[in-house]
């Protein structure tokens, strides 16, 4: 690891990995940081996607990415009722230790410097000379000078926080989420699965993903400040042993999801977030692959600019935080009013909702029916969900 590069990449998830590659095609000098030993290790993910955003970044999906696809969903009413959705949008669910260990050798094959067990530590900004970034590689300490830093450290990001960018998550909207790889389970392996209750999943939802061969990612997510109400190990234990008795729990795995609105600056001098640390998750769903890719795309190109101009501003900067906002940021924001209206359900008002909607033709039972039914009292929230949806 040299002493100076131009750009400093911290951490190589989806974001992390397509800013650094995005970067280093600007002939940017890259340096990729990755605290865990591999990319990709540990999933901490159910791995869904949906077909048409993701293939607006990859429009050639590799097949080794996938490991099922998507056609049907059925959401499950706290009743039991089961409510099969009409729609056109197909899923992938994708092998995330492959792809994010692919993100990260494309990094690498367009010029980036990839170093793994590389944990940074501290980071200082000097607006006039540069960015130090402080990282224990291995056994040894390293300081790092940069023009730019881009935090892709993922939810419990401190980049952001270092640089003085307002990182914090209200506890309301981190989502607290326990998952695990099992099986074998006796379910139609094209049709995922969503469950809600305000009991069993306060403020989140519970989710089947098959991964095929019989196995599938089972999950729940419960609101930050419900967790002591339903502690999400504890409730996801119960679930499967409502569902699934006598599963097989290959892995297991907890982790944070930001489920809030847009943050309001993502970029400072020499220094830019992106991913998770940005909190570019749609609130409404937890999804934050697609954005995660999106955004570090974005941020990795425009501070591969700012180098060769020799400008690295926050102003220089701001070019990512509004095309986001301007962009996705408008839908993430769309999204978090949704969430707060639908998770205000209580488990009458969903099995009331979920009674309606079962009452449609089979065709009309379509997202966008199902939340114009649940806003019928909120009326201007049915555009946000048409935004959404379509
Ligand atoms: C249980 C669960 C299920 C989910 N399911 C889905 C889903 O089905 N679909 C979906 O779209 N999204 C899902 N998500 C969200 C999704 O996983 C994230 O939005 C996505 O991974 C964000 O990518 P990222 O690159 O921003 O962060 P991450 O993927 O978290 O990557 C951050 C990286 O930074 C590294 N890092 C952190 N700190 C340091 C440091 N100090 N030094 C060096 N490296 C560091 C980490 O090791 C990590 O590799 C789920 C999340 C959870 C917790």
């Amino acid at each position: 690891m040299k002493n100076q590069y131009d750009i400093v990449v911290v951490g190589a998830g989806p974001a992390g990995a397509m800013a650094a590659h995005a970067a280093a095609q600007t002939g940017a000098r890259v340096l990729l940081l990755e605290k865990d030993r591999q990319a990709g290790i540990p999933v901490r993910c159910a791995e869904g996607v949906g077909e048409g955003s993701f293939r607006k970044v990859f429009p050639q999906v590799p097949e080794s990415w996938i490991c099922q696809r998507i056609t049907k969903a059925v959401i499950h009413a706290p009743s039991g009722a089961e409510l099969p959705i009409a729609s056109r949008h197909t899923g992938l669910l994708l092998d995330r230790k492959r792809f994010d260990f692919d993100l990260a050798h494309r990094a690498v094959q367009a010029g980036a410097e990839l170093f793994v067990k590389a944990n940074v530590h501290g980071m200082h900004i000097d607006k006039a000379k540069g960015a130090q970034v402080q990282v224990r590689w291995l056994d040894r300490e390293v300081t790092v000078t940069a023009q730019v830093v881009i935090g892709a450290d993922g939810v419990e990001s401190r980049v952001g926080r270092w640089g003085g960018l307002k990182t914090v998550t209200p506890l309301r909207d981190l989502d607290a989420c326990a998952q695990v790889l099992a099986g074998p389970v006796d379910l139609a392996m094209d049709t995922c699965h969503f469950y809600f209750s305000e009991h069993v999943t306060p403020g989140g939802y519970a989710w089947i993903f098959p991964k095929g061969d019989g196995l599938a990612n089972i999950g729940l997510g419960v609101s930050g400040d419900r967790c002591a109400d339903a502690r999400p190990y504890a409730q996801l234990q119960a679930f499967l042993h409502q569902h699934f008795p006598g599963i097989r729990q290959l892995s297991a795995t907890c982790g944070g999801v930001p489920c809030c609105a847009p943050m309001k600056k993502i970029v400072s001098d020499r220094l830019m977030l992106a991913g998770d640390a940005a909190h570019q998750v749609n609130p409404l769903t937890g999804g934050g692959i697609v954005n995660a890719l999106i955004a570090g795309r974005l941020a990795g190109k425009i501070a591969g600019q700012a180098v060769q101009e020799n400008d690295c501003s926050a102003e220089r900067l701001r070019e990512y935080e509004k095309t986001w906002q301007q962009t996705e940021g408008v839908r993430q924001a769309r999204a978090f009013r949704l969430k707060q209206a639908m998770f205000s359900l209580n488990d009458e008002r969903l099995n009331i909702l979920a009674d309606t909607v079962l009452n449609l033709p089979f065709e009309k039972r379509t997202i966008i029916n199902i939340f114009k039914y649940a806003l019928l009292k909120k009326p201007s929230l049915i555009w946000d969900a048409v935004k959404v949806f379509t």
